[in-house]
C-alpha cells in the first residue's frame, strides 16, 4: 500500500491520518511541537463533526466522553431570550444532538486510533516538493528528507504547505475580532447557549465530567493583550446576565487564553498540487462564529481517506475527487462564517441591534432550526 505523510497533527492532520490508515495506507505524521497535544479549550462537535469521527470508528468513544448538549438558544446580555432551541426537534432534524467536548480528549482519541510510532513530534516540516512526494522537516538531530506517495498539508492557519504551493496566495487575515477561551469546572447542567451585545458575543458550552468550556468574543483592533485576560473579559462580560458572571469567577486566570482571530480572505483556487492534498486550517481557514473550522478539518480527513481507498495507483482522480467533493462546501461554509460573524457578533450598531432581536423574535421555530441545520446536516461519502 502506499506511504502517506502527514504535515501537522492538529485535530485535522490527525484524522487525516486515521481515515488514510483505516485505507490501508502507511502514515507519519510530523508534527513541529515538541509534546502532542491541543489548547485547553472545547469544541461544540454537530451532526456533521460525529458523523465523521463515526466513519473513522470515533463517533461512539467521543459521545461517551463528551456530553450531549442541552440546546437553550441565543440571548441578549440581560438574559433575555432572542430564540430559543427545541433539542428534541434538532434531533430529529439531524438525527443526533451536538456534543460538546475538550480538544484535548479529542486529540488524544485520534491518537489512540493510529499506528504505534506513526506520531512523530518535534519535525518541523521545511519544504514539500509536490512532484516527487519530498518533504524536508527539520528536527533535534538535523534535518532528513522523506517521500510520500501522497502528502496531506495540514499545519493550520499559517500553513507552510499552502505557502509552498501557492506562493502567490495572500497570508491570512485580520477578521476584526479577538476571542477569549476557558475550561472551568462547573458541576451542575448547563444548555449550551450564546449571547449577544453589542460588538461581543458569549458562548457556553458544557462538556463531560462536570466542565464547562465558555468563549468571549469582541470587535478589536488586532494584537490587544491585557496584563489579566481574566480581568480583561470581566471588565467586558461581567455584567452580562448569569451564569456569565459566575463563570468568570469559577475560571482560573491561568487557564484564559486569547487569540485573534483570522481567517483566508482569498479562497483557494484548488486544494491539491501534484502529490499533496490541503485540508483543514491550512485550505480553508474560517472564522470561529458558526463553530464549524474543526469539523471542516474532520469533514476533508474523512473525504480525503475515502477518495484515496484505491492506493497510490489511483492517485491524480483521488485528488481530483477530493477536491471537487471537499472545495466549494468547505469555502461556502467558511463564506457563511464570516457573515455570521457580522449579523453577530461583530453587529454593534444599537438601531441595528435592536433590529436583530426583533427579527430573531419574530423568525418561526422551525426556519431557525433550519438555518442551525444547514451546515450541520453532512453526511460521510459511502467508502
Ligand atoms: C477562538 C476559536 C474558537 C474555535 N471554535 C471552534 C468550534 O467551536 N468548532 C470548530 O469546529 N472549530 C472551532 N475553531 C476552529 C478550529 O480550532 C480549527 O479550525 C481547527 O483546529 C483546525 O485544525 P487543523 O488541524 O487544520 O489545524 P491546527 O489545529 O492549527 O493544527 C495544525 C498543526 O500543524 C502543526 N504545524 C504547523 N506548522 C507545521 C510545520 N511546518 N511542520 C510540522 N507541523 C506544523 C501545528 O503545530 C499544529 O499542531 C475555533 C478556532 C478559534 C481560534
Amino acid at each position: 500500500m502506499g506511504e502517506a505523510i502527514v504535515v501537522g497533527g492538529g485535530i485535522g492532520g490527525l484524522a487525516a491520518a486515521v481515515a488514510l490508515h483505516r485505507h490501508g495506507w502507511r502514515v507519519t505524521v510530523l508534527e513541529r511541537a515538541a509534546v502532542a497535544g491541543e489548547v485547553g479549550a472545547g469544541l461544540s462537535l454537530m451532526a456533521n463533526g460525529l458523523r465523521a469521527l463515526d466513519a473513522l470508528g470515533l463517533g461512539a468513544a467521543v459521545r461517551a466522553r463528551g456530553r450531549a448538549d442541552t440546546p437553550g438558544g441565543l440571548r441578549d446580555r440581560t438574559g433575555r431570550w432572542l430564540s430559543r432551541v427545541d433539542g428534541d426537534q434538532l434531533e430529529r432534524m439531524l438525527g443526533t444532538r451536538a456534543v460538546g467536548v475538550h480538544r484535548a480528549d479529542l486529540h488524544a482519541l485520534l491518537r489512540t486510533a493510529l499506528p504505534a510510532g506513526a506520531l512523530v513530534t518535534g519535525a518541523r516540516v521545511g519544504d514539500v516538493d509536490p512532484s516527487t512526494g519530498e518533504v524536508r522537516h527539520h528536527h533535534a538531530a538535523g534535518v532528513t528528507t522523506i517521500r510520500g506517495d501522497l502528502v496531506v498539508g495540514a499545519d493550520g492557519l499559517r500553513s507552510a504547505v499552502r505557502a509552498r504551493l501557492w506562493p502567490d496566495l495572500p497570508p491570512p487575515v485580520y477578521a476584526g475580532s479577538t476571542a477569549w477561551r476557558a475550561v472551568v469546572t462547573w458541576p451542575e447542567p448547563l444548555p449550551t447557549e450564546v449571547t449577544w451585545g453589542p460588538g461581543a458575543e458569549f458562548g457556553i458550552v458544557p462538556m463531560g465530567d462536570g466542565r464547562v468550556y465558555w468563549y468571549g468574543a469582541v470587535t478589536a483592533p488586532p494584537g490587544g493583550q491585557a496584563p489579566d485576560e481574566l480581568a480583561e473579559v470581566r471588565r467586558r462580560f461581567g455584567s452580562w446576565h448569569e451564569p456569565i458572571p459566575a463563570l468568570l469567577d469559577a475560571t482560573a486566570p491561568a487557564a484564559v487564553l486569547r487569540h485573534d482571530l483570522h481567517h483566508l480572505a482569498e479562497p483557494l483556487p484548488s486544494y491539491v498540487r501534484g502529490r499533496v492534498a490541503l485540508l483543514g486550517d491550512a485550505a480553508h481557514a474560517m472564522t470561529p462564529n458558526l463553530g464549524q473550522g474543526a469539523q471542516q478539518a474532520l469533514e476533508d480527513a474523512v473525504v480525503l481517506g475515502a477518495a484515496c481507498a484505491g492506493g497510490p495507483g489511483r492517485l491524480p482522480d483521488a485528488l481530483d475527487s477530493y477536491d471537487r467533493q471537499r472545495r466549494p462546501r468547505s469555502q461556502e461554509v467558511a463564506r457563511a462564517s464570516l457573515r455570521a460573524g457580522r449579523f453577530g457578533q461583530q453587529l454593534r450598531n444599537p438601531l441595528a441591534v435592536a433590529a436583530r432581536a426583533m427579527l430573531l423574535r419574530l423568525t418561526p421555530p422551525r426556519a431557525a432550526l433550519r438555518a442551525m441545520a444547514r451546515y450541520a446536516d453532512w453526511t460521510p461519502p459511502a467508502s
